[in-house]
């Protein structure tokens, strides 16, 4: 998945709405498409295709880890879901919730925290000031140490 970043974001906030966004595209619901977004809606932060494949350690049934990729590339082809890189790991989906969400990520305890882009609109401006650099940190995020690991 390269493009799926410039898909519009279609936000949802539960099953029903996940669900309908599927069936005006035409898209089938399947018992393990659904999984999928029940696993996302689960869980309160961005998770491994791994995590989802092995039912969020026991809170949902597992699913077959080759689906649980292929479901969440459909998903974020139509722009339901999206991924975010956290260094050297695989990257971790999240639904495309009520508002685009941008992160920083602490190098040492690996501590991520999502903000709202409007909270780095200052650091975007410096940058497109200095470089004519439009950042975005929705896909990868800020990198640096947080709060504890910088004390
Ligand atoms: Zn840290
Ligand atoms: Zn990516």
């Amino acid at each position: 998945m390269t493009a799926s970043h410039l898909t519009p974001a279609l936000p949802v906030s539960d099953m029903d709405s996940a669900l309908a966004a599927l069936r005006s595209r035409g898209l089938r619901i399947s018992a393990a498409r659904r999984l999928v977004l029940e696993s996302l809606l689960a869980a309160d932060s961005p998770v491994t295709a791994e995590q989802i494949a092995d039912g969020l350690g026991g809170r949902l049934p597992r699913s077959d880890l080759a689906s649980v990729y292929r479901n969440l590339d459909t998903l974020e082809e139509i722009g339901l879901v999206r991924h975010v890189h956290l260094g050297h790991g695989p990257g971790r989906y999240a639904l495309a919730s009520a508002g685009e969400r941008e992160y920083l990520v602490c190098d040492r305890c690996g501590v991520l925290r999502a903000v709202e882009p409007r909270e780095l609109d200052g650091v975007r401006a410096q940058l497109r000031a200095a470089f004519g650099f439009e950042a975005r940190f929705e896909h990868f995020p800020i990198v640096g140490l947080c709060a504890n690991c910088r004390d």
